[in-house]
């Protein structure tokens, strides 16, 4: 039996491709925000050394004392290491570069793909209050993004609207049945959606189709188009939703914030 003393589990969603330069950490940014808008708590966890994310929700370097390294590897209390950003409802857990040393710290540690499990589902974090937790994913299939796709409910794939797009996809998809199969049967595909489409190029179009007829349903209605209001928003540290609110990439994030709201509706935990 649940314990009902216990506020709800956050519902873990994990956004990854091993590809660079896909979309991650835009949906990231832009899905926590579109999700928080809708009066979600959102706690976005940035494994990725590049640290983009941080940067994108304006979390200074010399503001990063502790990192997702320190969650992964050092009992730092959760309350140091959860900033919360100039974004209403969204918090995050930032990354420096020392985070690309614990992917190789972590090949020593005997409990080296539960590690973010372990620290996401620790009872403290029930305190927080958060309905979602969403992990920006490092450009490749390492060990960080194995503690993703672990510590997951869903994994979220950003998928270019380019050639060879579809490729790489079948990569990520059979890393995903083997995580099945051992560390986590339960992880589900949260979805694909497609990013930086362009209504007027055929590429695109012939992309989204390649992708709806081979991944049917996993294909999200919404497509993100390539919008150069997203691309500015990080320079002016805060996501698109707030950059400019009726930008056709803001209003794409939240269609798609609405879809994930209804895929989990049905799941709900
Ligand atoms: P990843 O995290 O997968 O490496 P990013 O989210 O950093 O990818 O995106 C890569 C680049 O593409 C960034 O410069 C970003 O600003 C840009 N970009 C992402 N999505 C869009 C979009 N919808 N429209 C225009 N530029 C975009
Ligand atoms: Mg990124």
């Amino acid at each position: 039996m649940s314990d009902l003393s216990r506020p709800p589990a956050a519902k873990i969603i994990a956004i990854a491709n091993q590809k660079g330069g896909v979309g991650k950490t835009t949906t990231a940014i832009n899905l926590a925000a579109a999700l928080a808008e809708t009066g979600e708590k959102v706690l976005l966890v940035d494994l990725d050394p590049q640290g983009n994310a941080s940067t994108g929700l304006g979390i200074d370097r010399e503001d990063r004392e502790y990192t997702t390294y320190d969650l992964l590897l050092e009992d730092t209390p959760l309350e140091e290491i959860i900033l919360p950003t100039e974004t209403e409802n969204v918090s995050i857990i930032p990354a420096t570069v020392d985070l690309s040393s614990a992917d190789i710290e972590l090949y020593s540690n005997e409990k080296r793909s539960h590690l973010l499990r372990d620290a996401l589902k620790q009872t403290d974090i029930d305190s927080f209050g958060f309905d979602y937790i969403l992990i920006d994913c490092p450009p490749s299939l390492n060990l960080l993004t194995v503690n993703a796709m672990v510590a997951a409910d869903s994994i979220l794939v950003p998928l270019q609207s380019e050639f060879f797009a579809l490729e790489g996809l079948s990569q990520l998809m059979l890393t995903i049945r083997e995580m099945r199969e051992t560390a986590n049967p339960a992880l589900r595909i949260e979805g694909i959606v497609l990013t930086m489409y362009d209504r007027r190029n055929n590429l695109s179009q012939q992309v989204e189709q390649d992708a709806r007829e081979n991944l049917g349903d996993l294909v999200f209605k919404t497509l993100i188009p390539r919008n150069v209001r997203v691309s500015e928003a990080p320079s002016f540290a805060m996501p698109v939703l707030s950059y400019d609110p009726n930008s056709k990439g803001a209003v794409a994030y939240r269609a798609l914030a609405r879809e994930v709201l209804k895929n989990n509706a049905k799941t709900k935990r």
